[in-house]
């Protein structure tokens, strides 16, 4: 059984991650080419990325000829929905909301964007609750 860390994807493997989604099934030379001028890595340091995406099971190597292809093996919306719970479950849920407000309020927005998220809130207006219940464990929050 693998660790729990082992399931997440760390910053510079987002990196890779998003590459992969673009340009699936891709080599790891044009990964690095995509990369080099943002990150400034090595051609060794992207196949060491790949290499633990694989080993986490977020990326699946096909061979082809004398190359290796890779792929995700989860789409970008999943591993986005993926990491943005995780982040919720980071805060005591009395949090989530002004979480959430921030987040809207530090993002540049498209006319769609507003219009998506006001549907959202409209919706989640029928079950909004009185107060949340704080979730967290004794001392590790104040509420
Ligand atoms: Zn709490």
């Amino acid at each position: 059984m693998q660790a729990a860390i082992d399931s997440k994807i760390t910053d510079a493997e987002w990196e890779v991650m998003r590459v992969i989604w673009t340009n699936q099934p891709i080599t790891s030379k044009f990964i690095s080419e995509v990369l080099v001028d943002k990150m400034n890595w090595k051609p060794a340091t992207i196949k060491t990325l790949i290499g633990r995406l694989v080993e986490k099971g977020f990326v699946s190597t096909e061979q082809e000829g004398n190359r290796y292809l890779y792929s995700a093996t989860k789409t970008e919306s999943e591993s986005i929905h993926k990491m943005t719970k995780e982040v919720i479950d980071h805060v005591c849920a009395t949090k989530v909301g002004s979480v959430l407000a921030d987040l809207i309020e530090q993002s540049l927005l498209s006319k769609d964007d507003v219009k998506r998220l006001e549907e959202v809130i409209q919706s989640k207006k029928a079950d909004a609750v009185e107060a949340v219940p704080c979730n967290c464990v004794p001392g590790q929050c104040d509420c």
